[in-house]
């Protein structure tokens, strides 16, 4: 059986980023960029006023703050005409400054009467409520770096100085296998032996939360169910999530139907608690994640193994521990590593009860994983843990 970290290091290996494509910028929200953007512009394209208010030379104020007003310009025109000595421009916001203008006051600052202004403020330097052609940022300058990922605010800057299209990776696609013949849907009558099925809609938020898109399937125990399933799924998407059946019992098919078809499988059991029976597969080019049918070893080895390797194949990068002292007492047997639910506030992290692996109450408290290695027994208050923020 290997260990936590080797199994980290068979996915690292195995794992490459999808191809990267190239989509209309809406599309690209929560896609990582593959290639670095260029601007092809000037942002902003030209010297504009930052205030509704007059455009005028600042260095005829030193004769009067008496203005003939000449003209008017609004947002999307221009002026074309000429200022002469102590002439100015009605302007508003976001309108093209006049050549011959360097500075705006606004009108709050202003005496208005029919055909003059006067200009009253006393603050007023050169440039003022001007911005400036290309200060957020000059043509061919590099506006974003590959390998960011596009939220929003990128969405914006990269809108504004007129980009359109950006090539990022392609995110996998993902089909999420829930295998049990005991399993029914939440909202159905129980039946003697029967349990409510919670793995597909747990791991089907996990990925929306991911902004993936999946396909949910369910099967009952049977090798020749799962197999045609397995052999049909794995030409067409580029993860498969599978729970339960992924034990030794009589009713455990994952690995059988894996073997039967081919599948190169990297790993089988790790070294942990929850999600020993973890299986890593690739059949054809889908990559395969057996996880326990038990509702917190598959979300633990979710947010393990799966999610860091769906990072992996979107360009981005291996999720990173963080640390935090442990607040309070817990003991474990040696040779497993275990991951235990717990909540983090303040630097500080709470291991929580109940971390039996058919448990889901504790989860639903926890905001994060704790990390106790595999060959530690007792930890205290004090002691430094690994933490996986959830
Ligand atoms: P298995 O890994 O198939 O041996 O299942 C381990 C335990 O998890 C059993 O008690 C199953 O009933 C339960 N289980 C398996 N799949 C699910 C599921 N999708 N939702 C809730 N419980 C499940
Ligand atoms: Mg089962």
């Amino acid at each position: 059986m290997i260990s936590v970290p080797e199994a980290f290091d068979i996915i690292k290996q195995q794992v490459n980023k999808l191809p990267c494509h190239t989509v209309a910028l809406p599309q690209a929200f929560n896609c990582v960029l593959a290639k670095p953007v260029f601007a092809l512009y000037d942002t902003p394209p030209f010297n504009n006023s930052a205030m509704d208010g007059y455009a005028f030379r600042f260095a005829d104020l030193q004769y009067s703050p008496n203005f003939s007003v000449i003209g008017s310009v609004s947002a999307g025109s221009t002026f074309n005409g000429t200022l002469m000595k102590n002439e100015a421009v009605r302007i508003f916001t976001g309108a093209c400054i006049p050549v011959d203008a360097d500075t705006v006051v606004m009108q709050e600052k202003t005496i208005q009467n029919t055909h003059t202004v006067t200009v009253t403020d006393e603050e007023i330097t050169l440039g003022s409520n001007v911005r400036l052609k290309g200060s957020q940022n000059k043509v061919n300058e590099m506006l974003v770096r590959a390998g960011n990922s596009i939220n929003e605010m990128i969405i914006g800057y990269l809108a504004s100085a007129g980009i359109d299209k950006v090539t990022v990776y392609q995110k996998p696609s993902v089909c999420i296998i829930t295998t049990g013949t005991e399993l029914i849907m939440p909202g159905l009558p129980l039946q003697p032996g029967k349990i409510f099925e919670s793995n597909s809609w747990m791991l089907n938020a996990a990925l929306n939360k991911m902004f993936m898109q999946t396909q949910l399937y369910a099967c009952d125990d049977s090798m020749q169910h799962l197999s045609n399933l397995l052999a049909a799924k794995a030409t067409e998407t580029d993860v498969i999530i599978i729970t339960g059946g992924v034990s030794v019992g009589d009713y455990d098919f994952v690995a059988p139907a894996l073997k039967q078809l081919g599948a190169q499988i990297f790993f089988h059991k790790v070294k942990q608690k929850p999600g020993k029976p973890l299986l890593f597969a690739k059949l054809n080019n889908a990559f395969i994640f057996g996880l326990p049918g038990n509702p917190a070893s598959a979300l633990s080895c979710f947010y393990n193994y799966v999610k860091p390797a769906l990072h992996l194949m979107q360009g981005m990068v291996w999720p990173m521990y963080q640390t935090a002292l442990l607040q309070n007492t817990f003991q474990k047997k040696e040779g497993l590593t275990h991951f235990v639910k717990s909540v983090c506030n303040n630097g500080g992290v709470t291991i929580l009860n109940g971390q039996e692996s058919y448990l889901l109450n504790s989860f639903a408290a926890a905001n994060c994983m704790a990390v106790l290695p595999e060959t530690a027994t007792h930890f205290e208050p004090g002691m430094t843990l690994e933490v996986l923020p959830l």
